[in-house]
């Protein structure tokens, strides 16, 4: 059994504090000999972090744009799902795009991403997002907004193309109904759609009238939301 799992509002608790439940949910996959990934828009630094400080062998970073894993001797690899030539047209899109606007609040974590950056949004006003996103369309460049960045990209980028990839890749033997998808929002969205055992913890609520696609299974109550409902319901697996 493999657990793939969004980290902000997921496995943390109102997408900013690490709980016992999340501690509780590392112990239950190492004693049931099962895997939790990672699948988070965060930087490739934070995956870093999270290979480093907890029990995991693989994440998935940048919503979808690189893998990292530790390799048979405990080194970090990386593998960016997108070719150099999209790497080097997204640095090229962050100068244009700084010199354009030279107060665009770039996230603290930009430094440290590889197939994507982040934009602090809720430190621009609605009009000012407005124009940064007309620019990035008609400089051909992809983006989403999350609960806590635009993030941007160039190339073909998705939660759940980097799932599908990792899955294929490094764990051929799993079969899909031995795999689920834990997720809170509308960046878990490509996950909703193609991914066969998807949850919703239960803050999912707030914004699921914005989803096209929705989880196949949406938890409910206080009790489920972030980490908790991640652990009630692979407690009941
Ligand atoms: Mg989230």
């Amino acid at each position: 059994m493999i657990f793939f799992s969004d980290f902000d509002g997921t496995l943390t608790k109102e997408g900013r504090e690490l709980t016992r439940e999340f501690f509780e949910i590392l112990d239950h996959v190492k004693k049931h000999n099962q895997e939790l990934v990672i699948v988070s828009g965060r930087s490739l630094s934070w995956g870093h972090f999270f290979l480093t400080h907890f029990p995991l062998k693989a994440c998935i970073m940048e919503g979808g744009g690189v893998i990292c894993y530790l390799d048979d001797r405990g080194e970090i690899v990386e593998e960016p799902l997108v070719s150099p030539q999209e790497l080097e047209k997204l640095r090229n899109f962050t100068t244009t795009l700084k010199h354009h606007y030279p107060h665009v609040p770039l996230s603290a974590d930009s430094f440290g991403r590889l197939t994507d950056r982040a934009i602090e949004f809720h430190l621009m006003d609605e009009a000012w997002i407005d124009q940064v996103m007309d620019f990035m369309k008609k400089e051909s460049v992809n983006f989403s907004k999350s609960n806590v960045h635009i993030n941007f990209w160039c190339g073909n980028i998705s939660k759940y193309l980097g799932v599908k990839h990792f899955m294929e890749k490094y764990r051929p033997h799993l079969k899909q109904h031995d795999c689920w998808f834990f997720g809170d929002a509308p960046n878990d969205e490509s996950m909703f759609e193609l991914f066969h055992n998807s949850v919703g913890v239960s803050n999912i609520k707030h914004c699921l009238h914005k989803l096209n696609h929705k989880p196949r299974v949406i938890l409910e109550g206080e009790e489920n939301a972030g980490p908790s409902g991640v652990l009630n319901f692979i407690r009941k697996l």
